[in-house]
């Protein structure tokens, strides 16, 4: 599949039936498999064989998607996790143990920074956090001796910044290390990290991927790019034998198409179980078959409601990349050429009384902690996430009380624009 153009992929990607097969990827509802004989099976634990045996390692529908995943993205492997923090967790972890440190980019998803700052930390690997906006100096002075990687996320959730993909993975490749990069906001089909660098990228398919609001979910796609057995002391995780299946040096037996993705799975999914079922898996490849006409459609709503925004006298400020004006354009135009994604956050000058008024007179878009979804939400940080702050403490963390994050949906930006200029009258 991996000659076919984006669109194509999207729809057929991952799976090809033979004759008589299922059309649609077959839901393998099966925690078990079964075997004839105990060398047959025994194969499989030595990973000297591929197949299934338990579906908390494997299972076919999970694989037939996240194969779809990995062609959309254009890496040689990938496997689905239960959630997003799940697969980038795993990213991390998958090569980083105690004592080792990760450089990240600190306009990273909250979950995602909790997950980093505090209980990574508690398991003894620490973290630098940098600007996106950072020189090359600043980025080359946050790695140690013990750095195993640096995550980023290509349009952060919920900044809107956009990552320097090349300058990130030109810090990280010079020190030895992967580009981690979290795609969840664009989608492949916006940008593909891999082509500026990214060794391996995430995804909280939860979002775009899914994009009807029914499944969390989460996929770790590998490059198959970065030469593990080149920075042979760094990650002995990878380079030397691995006792828990029989001395297997994964670099050496997976290569580099391989060896991220056998491990992680091997062990990783083996001792921590975060797997996707096979339901859900289904409903994430039906949100993927139309990723690609759903993705313009966001974007052209996120446009048009940043614009509207953007001449509103009630509107102090709009962030989205797709703006001439806005700080992250000139990156936006470089790596996302075809548009960003829905969602924009801008600024009521009224402040927190103003978005009360503003959230509670909106009809179409509705009050939700969730994102990029078919229909339009939107959350007013001061209130929900962040309303432990007070006005001062929101303000220096660059979350104004005024300020609303709004992930425009699959409706008529009309219909989007009208809803949220009635809803600016009344303030
Ligand atoms: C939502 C999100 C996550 C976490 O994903 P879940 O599926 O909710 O666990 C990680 N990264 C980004 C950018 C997100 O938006």
């Amino acid at each position: 599949m991996s000659d076919y153009r984006i669109e194509t992929t999207c729809v057929q990607g991952g799976y090809t039936p033979g004759s008589g097969e299922p059309r649609q990827i077959p839901i393998v509802q099966s925690t078990t498999f079964k075997y004839a004989t105990s060398e047959d099976m025994g194969k499989l634990f030595d990973l000297e064989a591929n197949g299934y045996f338990y579906s908390r390692l494997q299972n076919p529908t999970c694989d037939y998607v996240a194969a779809k995943i990995a062609a959309l993205e254009g890496g040689t492997a990938a496997m689905l996790t239960s959630s997003g923090q799940a697969a980038n967790f795993f990213a991390l972890f998958n090569i980083a143990s105690c004592g080792d440190h990760i450089v990240s980019s600190s306009a990273i998803y909250g979950g995602t920074f909790n997950l980093i700052s505090v209980t990574m930390a508690k398991m003894g690997i620490e973290a630098t956090f940098i600007s996106p906006n950072c020189t090359e100096e600043e980025l080359d002075a946050a790695f140690r001796p013990n750095t195993k990687a640096v995550f980023g996320e290509t349009i952060a959730n919920p900044a809107l910044s956009v990552l320097d993909i090349e300058k990130f993975a030109r810090a990280a490749h010079t020190h030895g290390v992967p580009l981690i990069v979290d795609n969840t906001f664009p989608t492949p089909v916006g940008c593909r990290p891999m082509e500026w660098g990214a060794d391996i990228v995430t995804h909280s398919t939860t979002k775009y991927m899914d994009g009807h609001g029914v499944a969390v979910g989460g996929a770790l796609v590998d490059s198959g790019k970065f030469d593990w057995m080149s920075h042979k002391e760094k990650f002995p995780g990878l380079c030397t034998p691995d006792e828990s299946y029989h001395g297997i040096t994964y670099a050496e037996k997976f290569g580099l198409a391989g060896a991220f993705i056998t491990k992680c799975t091997a062990q990783l999914m083996r001792d921590f179980g975060c797997t996707q079922s096979p339901q859900s898996a289904f409903y994430l490849n039906l949100g993927l078959e139309s990723l690609h006409v759903r993705m313009r459609r966001h974007c052209e709503n996120g446009q048009a409601v940043a614009e509207f925004l953007a001449e509103h006298p009630k509107v102090a400020a709009v962030s989205y990349c797709g703006l001439p004006g806005d700080k992250y354009h000139a990156l936006a135009k470089k790596y996302l050429p075809n548009g960003s994604c829905g969602v924009v956050s801008f600024e009521l000058k009224g402040g927190r009384p103003a978005a009360g008024v503003f959230m509670s007179r909106l009809q179409l878009a509705a009050i939700e902690t969730h994102v990029a979804d078919a229909r339009t939400c939107c959350l007013n940080p001061a209130t929900s996430t962040h309303r432990q702050m007070t006005d001062a403490q929101l303000q220096a963390a660059g979350i104004p009380a005024g300020l609303i994050r709004m992930s425009c949906g699959l409706e008529n930006a009309q219909d989007l624009i009208d809803d949220i200029r009635q809803a600016l009258e009344a303030i």
